[in-house]
């Protein structure tokens, strides 16, 4: 049901996700830019300023989807360099996968969970989750996963939709709710997965709450920059 998904139990929340990205993978570049008017083009662009990647630098793309972040990532990088895009959902990650070979990059790729990451301590200068922590059960467990595998002084990024400026609310519920839905209808036959999107944006903790959970997670100096008046935000942290 519409708002029901609050009340689904915990367990069944990796499940729902699980259907989600099963369901929307092959439509998903195009409806992010139908979604968001092209505007997480930007986002990333931003996300990617920020993130600076160096050549030769190790990177990690937690829940990267259809790779738009790696693939900058690699070709910042470059051959001394390695990124890994990881994603725990198989359709997804075949998307990305299919999408880095296509522009002509190889990258390492795991099907993975954020909770339980496979690689070893202090082993990235870099870990991003674009879109992706909002999806995960266990916040605090995907966030101390992802600062175990930093190395000291590595940097996390998190970019995620975050609570909007006040005055924008409740255009901005109408346009999640009604409008989402209704697209995910017309052009991926799917309006569930659009509320699902819709009720995940409400229910993810807003700015000084995700970056409270970081610091509780052992990351310092965190910091957020808002994006598109704060219904997107771009978090940073540092494993010192
Ligand atoms: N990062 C890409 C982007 O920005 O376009 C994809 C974002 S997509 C909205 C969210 C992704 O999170 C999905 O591909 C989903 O499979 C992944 N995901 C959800 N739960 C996850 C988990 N526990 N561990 C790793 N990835 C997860």
């Amino acid at each position: 049901t519409h708002f029901g998904f609050e009340t689904v139990p915990e367990q069944d929340k990796a499940r729902r996700v699980a259907g989600v990205f099963s369901s929307v993978a092959s439509k998903y570049d195009v409806m992010n830019d139908l979604m968001s008017a092209g505007m997480h083009r930007l986002w990333k662009a931003f996300t990617i300023q920020i993130a600076g990647v160096r050549e030769g630098e190790r990177v990690l793309d937690v829940a990267g989807g259809t790779a738009d972040l790696s693939l900058a990532f690699a070709k910042q990088a470059g051959s001394s360099g390695q990124v890994w895009l990881t994603d725990i959902n198989h359709a997804m990650l075949s998307v990305g996968r299919d999408r880095t070979t296509d522009k002509g990059f190889l990258l390492p790729v795991a099907q993975c969970d954020a909770e339980k990451l496979p690689f070893p301590d202090n082993h990235f200068d870099l870990v991003t989750v674009a879109f992706g922590l909002r999806n995960m059960t266990h916040k605090d467990q995907a966030l101390a996963e992802m600062r175990r595998v930093l190395k000291p002084g590595g940097r996390l990024l998190v970019l995620e939709f975050s609570k909007i400026w006040r005055p924008l609310s409740k255009a901005y519920d109408l346009y999640s709710f009604k409008v989402l839905p209704w697209l995910g209808q017309k052009v991926a036959g799917d309006a569930d997965s659009y509320r699902y999107l819709a009720e995940s944006i409400r229910m993810h903790p807003d700015q000084e709450s995700l970056k409270q959970l970081m610091g509780e997670a052992g990351l310092s100096r965190v910091e957020f920059f808002n994006l598109a008046a704060g219904a997107v935000a771009l978090h940073r942290g540092y494993k010192l």
